[in-house]
């Protein structure tokens, strides 16, 4: 696990009071970081924004699993918000038992409450949720909402909505497991319906039930896009 602080000042506060935590930390040099940095920007990731609960049915956490299994056999590094809760932790745990990577990005305000996943291969520990939302996407080739609250759906809006305005030309996708975006997905039509959402821009949402065919989708997205960087001074 590595510890790379995205310019937090109080540095030396925060890595003693995870150390307090039982957060082990790995010194590394700033050209062993770099390194890492080049090593991973080498492997495409997938950022997915999913609920720091469980749901009531077993569907999610069982999808959950397929998502991770599906990042894995189509080598993709996962993205997520480093916590070890609810549905981020299961897929969390999915992508690792497959051997896969795992970058996490959490902010310091939420170590203890979403009690940060220790076993991930790189976590991320920023100053804000602004800043955890711009890491992740900068980190992230494209974006996936599994079934959530409020907070999957503020994350997963956010990047829709740079995507709209073309700060990033990423693919984003709804894991419509069980149904459970079914409404939102009507709603989204209704706002089509009486014009307060171009049609071309509620395209941009892409939309399947199950994860290899949703990460098919991104493929053939990507293929189609040029350039799909994301430019943090547009935000
Ligand atoms: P939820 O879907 O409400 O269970 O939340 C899922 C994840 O979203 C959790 O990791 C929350 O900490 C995170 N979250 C909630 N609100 C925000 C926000 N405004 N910016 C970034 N992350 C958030």
């Amino acid at each position: 696990m590595v510890f790379r602080n995205q310019g937090c000042s109080g540095i030396v506060e925060l890595e003693s009071a995870l150390a307090r935590k039982g957060y082990e930390k790995r010194r590394i040099s700033p050209a062993a970081v770099e390194v890492e940095n080049r090593a991973d920007a080498a492997v495409a990731k997938i950022c997915v924004f999913t609920g720091s609960r469980q749901g009531v049915r077993s569907q999610y956490a069982a999808a959950a699993r397929q998502l991770g299994a599906a990042l894995v056999e189509r080598g993709y590094g996962l993205v997520y918000g480093g916590g070890n809760v609810g549905l981020m932790t299961v897929i969390a745990d999915a992508v690792l038992e497959l051997g896969g990577h795992v970058t996490g990005v959490i902010p310091d305000s939420l170590v203890t409450k979403e009690v940060a996943h220790q076993g991930l291969s790189d976590l991320r520990i920023v100053r804000s949720m602004h800043e955890r939302k711009a890491v992740m996407a900068e980190l992230s080739d494209g974006f996936i909402a599994m079934p959530g609250g409020i907070g999957t759906l503020e994350e997963f809006f956010e990047v829709l909505s740079w995507a709209q305005l073309g700060i990033h030309g990423k693919p984003c996708g709804l894991l419509n497991t069980s149904g459970y975006y079914d409404q939102l997905i009507q709603f989204l039509d209704y706002a089509v319906d009486q014009d307060f959402l171009k049609p071309k821009h509620r395209s941009l949402l892409i939309l399947e039930n199950g994860p290899a065919e949703l990460l098919r989708r991104f493929e053939a997205f990507m293929a189609k896009r040029g350039d799909q960087r994301f430019d943090r001074s547009k935000i």
